[in-house]
Parts: C-alpha cells; structure tokens; sequence
C-alpha cells in the first residue's frame, strides 16, 4: 500500500445548482470557482441538481444548466447526483433525527409568525411556540429541530473566523415543510455526506446557512466539510443575480471572453492574450494560478455593462 495515500487529504468538490431556469451568470461564477478550486487540489468535482424543491424546478432546466457547464469546459466526475431520487436517505436522517428527541411539529402559519414577530418583536427568528407539541396529536405540520445553547464555530476558507448562536439568531429551524418536502438545511447535509464532499465553494448568500448545516452534521455523526463562500455577483442596483430577480441565461456565443471576464471577477488577473485562447486553455491557465485570496475583501462583485456572458 502506498504509505502516504493514508494521510495524502482527498479533494471531493461539487457544484449543486436548483434547476429552477437556465445556468445565469451568477452560477456559472461559482460553478466555475468550485471548478477550479477542485481541479486546482487535483480533486474530483462533482455536480448535484438540487431538485428537491420539486414545486420550483422548471421542466428542462437541468439538462440546459448541464449543457451550459459542458459549453464551458466544465466537465465533471462521476454521474450527475439528483436529490429527488435520494429521498430515502432524508427519510432515514430524519429519523435518526427523531430518535433524538429533537424534533417537534409546528403548526404555525407564516402569517401567524408575522403577526407573533409585530408584537413581541424578534424578526426572523422562530419563537419556539410549538417547542412542546407532540407528533401523534397533530397533522398538517412542518418539522423543526430543536436548536441549543451551544455557540458553532467554523473556518471559512475566505471570510475567516466565523461563530454563530444558532438558538438566539434563527431559533429552531425546519427539516421538513408542510408540503411534506424536505428542507434544504437537511438534504444538502445528507447529500454532501453521501457524495463524500469535503470541499464546499458557493456564494455569499448561503454563510448564514453554514451553522445550521454544521448543526445537523454534528447531530448525525457527519464530518463537516471545509467552507469557502464567495462574493456574488449583482446587478447595478446591488441585486444578486438569480434566476428569482430573472438573470438572463449566460450567453454562450463566446465562452472564452465569458470565462476571461469571469477570472477577472475571480481577481484572477489573467493575461489579457489570454482571451484569444480556447476555452480548455483558459480554464487550465486558471487551474494552474488558481489563487482565491484576492477575493477576501469582497461580498459583492457587479459585471461591468457590456460584459461579455450577459446578453
Ligand atoms: N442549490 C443551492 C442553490 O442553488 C446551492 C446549495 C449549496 O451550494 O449548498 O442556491
Ligand atoms: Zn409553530
């Protein structure tokens, strides 16, 4: 046995987008950093279609966001992982997760939490009203965990130190929605943890997620993976673009200009010879002098207009 293959750490990343419309430029800017920082490790890069959300999926999405990442280069290992075919596994944590004796049912409304946050003030965080409901006397209910006391701690590769009371900032969260799908929160973590993730690299917008996630990993016994969240793009009026604020599809008349100007917003500092190249050049030439450090003042990055992946 090769001694160092012990101790030598793997490098398993994944880009997981929500096939709810075509790949925007926004995507691809954190498709293409995953990409990057995985090849750059010599890792394996995986992509996952994050469709459990299945009222939100849009028909077709998947195979044209797939189709945009190969136009770019951007191939990936292994077959394509989608969540909607896994729901057994989300049954099976969650479970684990009862056995816990920390779940309960909540059976509030959002207006009710609305009009409970207008008069005792709290915002977004959940009171707790259903803390003490149990399963067998209700119907029609979303699943919360119980949160605790404690404080979770992590290192994220560019935003540094970060520490969150989980309880006082978001309260308990829900696993599972009253439409009976499974939340986020919990399908990424089983997800991450079945595709053997070890490397997260996504926007900005998902930090304030990362303890609820950390929270559930430590529940279930899962190693949690290293973070790195980067800035995300945004219009003219700081709006991220998504497909929620309709981001037009990535334009992919010219995949190197788009992959050039998208290492620019990487704070890359590419060559600029290098926008004449083929897309496998550019994409190596970023593998090669993939240095994220540049992007650590940053949360948001805004394209400049006329730049070359926006339609
Ligand atoms: N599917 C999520 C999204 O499209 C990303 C999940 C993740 O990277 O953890 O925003
Ligand atoms: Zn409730």
């Amino acid at each position: 046995m090769n001694p160092s293959s012990k101790t030598t750490p793997v490098y398993i990343g994944r880009f997981a987008p929500s096939p709810t419309g075509p790949l925007h430029l926004g995507s691809l800017y954190t498709a293409l950093a995953s990409f990057l920082d995985a090849r750059h490790h010599q890792g394996k890069w995986l992509v996952r279609i994050d469709d459990v959300d299945t009222p939100r999926n849009t028909p077709g999405a998947a195979s044209l966001i797939l189709k945009t990442l190969e136009a770019f280069g951007l191939h990936w290992d292994e077959t394509i992982y989608y969540e909607s075919q896994h729901i057994n596994r989300y049954e099976s944590a969650l479970a684990r997760l009862k056995a816990l004796n920390l779940l309960y049912p909540c059976t509030c409304s959002r207006k009710h939490l609305t009009d409970y946050a207008h008069h005792h003030g709290g915002g977004d965080r959940y009171p707790g009203i259903c803390r003490d409901k149990n399963f067998h006397e209700q119907n029609d209910y979303a699943v919360r965990i119980k949160t605790d006391n404690g404080v979770i701690e992590f290192f994220d590769r560019l935003q540094g130190e970060f520490s969150e009371h989980l309880n006082a900032v978001h309260g308990d969260f829900i696993i599972k929605r009253k439409d009976q799908l499974f939340a986020y929160q919990l399908a990424v973590v089983v997800d991450d943890q079945a595709q053997g993730v070890t490397h997260v690299v996504r926007g900005i917008d998902l930090l304030d997620s990362t303890s609820k996630q950390i929270f559930l990993q430590t529940l279930l016994g899962y190693r949690p993976p290293s973070y790195m969240h980067l800035p995300i793009l945004v219009d003219e009026k700081g709006q991220k673009l998504s497909k929620q604020t309709y981001a037009q599809a990535v334009d992919q008349r010219n995949p190197s200009a788009v992959l050039f100007h998208l290492l620019q917003l990487l704070k890359q500092a590419p060559p600029e010879e290098l926008i004449n190249s083929l897309p496998q050049e550019i994409l190596q030439w970023g593998i090669s002098h993939w240095h994220p450090a540049p992007l650590q003042s940053w949360t948001q990055l805004c394209p400049s207009n006329g730049f070359a992946g926006l339609n």
